[in-house]
């Protein structure tokens, strides 16, 4: 399946420098994921042309304002629009009851079924999931709590080899067996033929995963092992590594550590921090540590595919 990231927000506490506050929207398939929430999230959508019904999940990491306060705008145009289908949103327990008070305040209500999940920023646990994608949050470490997020396709069938069904006339009612892993046994004859003959294996599952404001952690790369694109802040330089672990929030060359001990395909830096006016730095202090690394830039969308593929 092809996921493809957008990012409308890579600034962190402030808006500055042209960069907006945390944001970023996941298309996989037909599901649309936000993640995150910063103020302008709804200018930044229309901007990359992303319509607010095409947004099915909503994901908030943490409650630091610069990662969801446009979320009560977003929902609030949402209802205007006329949105009728359910929205699942996972967040701080306290979100719930922010949105609630915002709403009752001003005698409103959601047209539509919010249907919400406090995240346990303690432990890796599976938000949601269905046939094709699995969605679970982890642990960060930030100064409250704080949770990042994995999206992972789920693992297919075998790929069939159409020259050797032809082959051997493999009838088509037994083909779905064959995905499945089962041999051939032939109808007419009863001979049973070995399924490695007849099949591939499965395409390779891409992975995501958003790390958005965290200090760096030696646990972090066992919730992400192996993920094709990571996400990962880079609030400060290393010539700010003091600052970066009093606010707890990291460098850019601990984000290519994380993206090195986690095996990613590929790091796509950002939360810069306003203090910086240029961005090169950034790359050229990550590069060094894990090379497959870009700087993630707004209004720019990103395939998230196997590196080669
Ligand atoms: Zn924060």
């Amino acid at each position: 399946m092809a996921f493809t990231l957008t990012l409308l927000g890579v600034g962190s506490a402030l808006p500055a420098n042209n960069r907006n506050p945390s944001a970023q929207f996941l298309q996989t398939g037909n599901t649309g994921i936000l993640i995150d929430c910063g103020e302008g999230t709804q200018m930044q959508l229309r901007k990359c042309r992303i319509g607010f019904q095409k947004i099915h999940h909503i994901f908030i990491s943490h409650l630091h304002g610069d990662h969801y306060l446009g979320l009560m705008g977003l929902l609030w145009s949402m209802n205007l629009l006329g949105r009728k289908i359910a929205l699942n949103l996972y967040g701080p327990k306290a979100l719930e009851k922010i949105i609630a008070l915002q709403l009752t305040s001003s005698s409103s209500r959601l047209d539509f079924e919010l249907r919400f999940k406090a995240l346990d920023h303690g432990a890796p646990e599976v938000l949601f999931e269905n046939k094709k994608l699995t969605l679970s949050s982890f642990p960060l470490k930030h100064k409250i709590p704080c949770s990042g997020l994995l999206v992972k396709e789920k693992q297919g069938p075998l790929r069939l080899i159409p020259a050797k069904l032809i082959k051997y006339d493999v009838p088509t009612y037994l083909r779905n067996g064959l995905k499945e892993g089962r041999d051939f046994i032939d109808p007419e004859s009863g001979a049973r033929i070995k399924n490695s003959i007849f099949t591939l294996p499965p395409s390779p599952v891409v992975s995501y995963a958003y790390c958005s404001d965290t200090a760096f952690s030696e646990t972090l790369p066992d919730f992400i092992r192996n993920v094709t694109v990571l996400y990962h802040e880079a609030t400060f330089l290393e010539e700010d590594a003091v600052r970066a672990k009093r606010t707890k929030h990291s460098t850019a060359a601990q984000a290519a550590t994380i993206a090195k001990l986690s095996n990613a395909g590929q790091l796509i830096l950002g939360h810069y921090s306003n203090r910086y006016d240029s961005l090169l730095t950034f790359l050229i202090e990550a590069e060094a540590v894990f090379h497959n690394t870009i700087l993630g830039e707004e209004a720019h969308s990103y395939p998230v595919r196997i590196p080669g593929k």
